[in-house]
């Protein structure tokens, strides 16, 4: 049973609980793109943690935890993610979690080349997590980049190595007029910081492989979501990384598989972290109403988010581009305190409305059309059953699923484990 449990919009939607919560019943939970730009909040019993490279499953005993070849991971982040995690008493060894030797390191440099891009940039600034994500998916294609597995052979790594920071500094100096970085010092990292992994790298491809033969059960976790993908989301805002559920095998290293079940997750209004167009964005007093009362500041960042009413059109697009076959609609709660609760249900572009989601540059001239339903004004946080929900919540439910044409199987009324409800189809 393969199972990937993915974002519907821009991210933040609630992935890193719903894995938490869901991942009792799989055996291996795998992140498959991205890096420590994403940030995965879970409160269980043992806490609060936010994870930025390490699988949710990590904080689930007996769930081994696959980083997959798709990601790309900055080594020092990573001892110290899980520094943190074993500080707290979670276990973290070879035996829970498995790094692809065919993953890249993020390095420095690429961090470094991030931040100086969005200064050069200023006002024209993409909005970046600064954690070197762009950069190093670049030196990627470029075939630049330096593997984990690279690390078990010093020899062939410092040749590469020099040759990389040579071409790096080029860059560096000749476009940024920013210090050089060196081999030695580079190679003095990928040390400190590599090796203490060596017995976490492996094919996870392999492995991954052999447990669905197995017939264990494997979560596919993604970062962002639908509307980031560098592909299908609103480009240049996106991130550098596929984020869809059909890259899942792919960034998993098990290519030849399919997926059986597709999960999106989808918040009950809209939020977005860092630029770009956001059509049914909310401003002045009553944004800060919504960002206050869903706590709506980035995990990994510390930001505040840019927060909005639903948005049906790019969730649909959203839905369809993950081929989620049911949804876990997210921060229900959150809308408790508004009597009235907008849902925007198409575009004005160009005077014209429309309903499916546009081309990316189109997206900047499109103006929300809202319908307003009535709000519950009641706590919902202790709700368990969909009996025990006000009724303007229940329609509220309702009107979103048939406005995005899905099935919605769960909604979460609250951050910790137990607080959702699974709906009857
Ligand atoms: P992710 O990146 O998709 O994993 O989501 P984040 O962790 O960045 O953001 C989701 C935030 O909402 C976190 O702070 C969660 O603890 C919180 N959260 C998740 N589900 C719920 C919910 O149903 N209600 C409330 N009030 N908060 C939630
Ligand atoms: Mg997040």
């Amino acid at each position: 049973m393969l199972t990937a449990i993915c974002g519907i919009n821009w991210g933040d939607e609630g992935k890193g609980r719903m894995v938490d919560l869901l991942s009792s019943d799989y055996d291996v939970v795998v992140r498959y793109q991205g890096g420590n730009n994403a940030g995965h909040t879970v409160i269980n019993e043992r806490g609060k943690f936010i994870l930025n490279l390490l699988p949710s499953g990590i904080l689930r005993e007996g769930v081994v935890n696959v980083m997959g070849n798709g990601m790309v991971i900055d080594i020092r982040h990573l001892k110290e993610e899980i520094g943190r995690l074993t500080a707290a008493g979670i276990k973290v060894s070879p035996e829970n979690l498995k790094i692809s030797a065919q993953a890249v390191i993020c390095m420095p440099y690429n961090v470094m080349q991030d931040c100086l891009e969005e200064e050069r940039l200023a006002d024209k600034k993409y909005g970046s997590t600064k954690r070197g994500i762009a950069p190093i998916y670049g030196d990627k294609y470029l075939k630049k980049a330096i593997r984990l597995g690279e690390l078990f052979d010093k020899k062939s790594l410092k040749e590469r190595l020099a040759d990389i920071v040579e071409w790096k500094n080029l860059t560096i100096t000749g476009v940024y007029k920013a210090k050089p970085v060196t081999t030695d010092e580079m190679m003095e990292y990928l040390t400190e910081y590599g090796d203490v992994f060596l017995p976490y790298i492996c094919d996870t491809g392999l492995y991954l492989n052999e447990a669905a033969q197995r017939g264990k059960k494997i979560l596919f976790e993604a970062q962002l979501g639908a509307l980031r993908d560098i592909d299908f989301g609103i480009y240049p805002y996106t991130s550098s990384s596929n984020t869809v559920a059909a890259y899942a095998p792919i960034g998993a290293g098990i290519p030849n598989r399919k997926l059986d079940l597709t999960i999106g997750i989808m918040k009950a209004y809209s939020t977005c972290v860092g630029e770009g167009p956001f059509t049914a964005e909310y401003f002045g007093e009553k944004a800060e109403k919504l960002r206050q009362a869903g706590g709506e500041y980035g995990a990994a960042t510390g930001r505040p988010r840019r927060v909005g009413a639903f948005d049906v059109p790019a969730s649909r697009y959203g839905i369809r581009m993950q081929g989620a076959d049911e949804i876990a609609l997210t921060k229900l709660d959150v809308l408790s305190e508004f009597d009235e609760i907008d849902v925007c249900t198409a575009y004005e572009l160009d005077g014209k409305v429309i309903t499916e989601f546009p081309f990316s540059s189109d997206l900047a001239r499109c103006k929300p059309i809202y319908t307003t339903l009535k709000g519950w004004k009641k706590d919902i946080s202790s709700c368990r059953k969909a009996e025990e929900l006000p009724e303007e919540a229940l329609a509220y439910i309702r009107f979103i699923e048939k406005a995005t044409e899905s099935y919605i199987r769960y909604v979460s009324v609250g951050a910790s484990r137990e607080a959702y409800i699974v709906l009857e189809k």
